[in-house]
């Protein structure tokens, strides 16, 4: 399946819920957002045609997230079923709240690994940045998802000018952890968290801080249509990425549609472009015609994007879109 860039699509965001139980300052607006109503949600099922199709026409890489994918009621059972297909990775993006319990059983259930969002170590600045989140449960899960084999373990830290002074002890942490700690710009999508785009730092500058206090890092592979570039501290143990989503675009490379939690096939993150899938699925839609929409759809992805030109949409979460 490829677009009219000739770029093939290989990874699948998939959003099971658009909610969540934290308001990081980043991502949701003070007062919360509206969540969508059940009827307006894929079933287990229709999450799982969608996927099944998508996976038949060259998906190979699925990331379970949300709004918070562990407050996903069937959680268990639809990783159940998608550890069924044959996929090289399956994994799944939280909060991780909730993943100290949850871990054991996503790893039986068949999930393969997890990324951890953790933007400070520091309680009071992580409380902040979550608004009420408790660091103590995060790292309580990060260490559960370890026991259960649910690695290599990634962490997510955006970096915003209140946490970049976590930048350096989050890095150090690969110096005795074989994690991946990854650093991302923040993409000012969502105009209603009313976060300026200057409170963002470039990683360019977070890789200098990071190299001045620990020392030069070398650059590592990982996977080439990654939107991270990848590097390794002296004598690490662990990775470090840094993800430029706005300075600096890796759309050239990109291999990823998303499909929120109400069934719409997003062909890129900063556009409005896709197939609402959800209709289809409920139409009882054949197979191939299903197929023949998605094909149609996906070669109209957008070539790129560009924050700078890019009006943020006012309605648009990125706790609904998933990261
Ligand atoms: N709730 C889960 C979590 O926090 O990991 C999954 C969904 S969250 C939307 C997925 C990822 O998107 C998180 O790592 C989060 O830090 C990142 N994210 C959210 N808003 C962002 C923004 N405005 N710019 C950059 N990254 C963002
Ligand atoms: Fe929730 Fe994740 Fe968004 Fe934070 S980044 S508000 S945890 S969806």
């Amino acid at each position: 399946m490829k677009d009219k860039f000739g770029r093939e699509m290989k990874t699948l965001r998939l959003s099971v819920t658009d909610r969540c139980d934290l308001k990081c300052r980043y991502c949701m607006p003070e007062e919360g957002v509206a969540w969508l109503d059940k009827p307006q949600l894929l079933t287990l099922e229709e999450k799982i045609r969608a996927v099944e199709t998508l996976v038949e026409l060259g998906i190979d890489r699925i990331k379970i997230t949300g709004g918070e994918p562990l407050l996903y009621p069937r959680l268990n059972d639809l990783v159940e079923r998608l550890a069924r297909l044959p996929l090289r990775d399956l994994s799944l993006t939280t909060n991780g709240t909730r993943l100290e319990t949850l871990a054991e059983p996503l790893k039986k259930a068949g999930l393969k690994r997890v990324t951890v969002s953790l933007d400070s170590l520091d309680d009071e600045r992580f409380k902040a940045i979550t608004r009420g989140g408790s660091l103590k449960k995060v790292w309580d899960g990060l260490m559960a998802a370890e026991k259960a084999g649910l690695t290599p373990l990634k962490v997510n830290c955006v970096v915003l000018k209140e946490n970049l002074e976590d930048v350096v002890d989050l890095a150090r942490l690969t110096m005795d952890h074989p994690w991946e700690i990854r650093f991302i710009e923040y993409m000012p999508v969502t105009a209603s968290v009313r976060l300026e785009r200057s409170q963002g730092v470039p990683p360019k500058e977070v890789k200098a801080m990071i190299e001045a206090a620990l020392g030069a890092m070398e650059s590592v592979d990982g996977y080439a249509h990654a939107p991270s570039t990848d590097w390794r501290l002296p004598k690490a143990m662990g990775k470090i990425g840094f993800i430029s989503s706005v300075s600096d675009s890796f759309c050239s490379r990109c291999d990823r549609l998303r499909l929120s939690a109400d069934g719409f096939l997003k062909l890129c993150m900063a556009h409005a472009d896709g197939l609402a899938l959800k209709p289809l699925l409920q139409g009882g839609i054949p197979d191939a015609a299903l197929k023949e929409r998605i094909r149609g759809a996906v070669h109209h992805k957008p070539e790129g994007h560009s924050f700078w030109f890019t009006t943020p949409a006012p309605g648009e979460a990125m706790s609904r879109i998933g990261g």
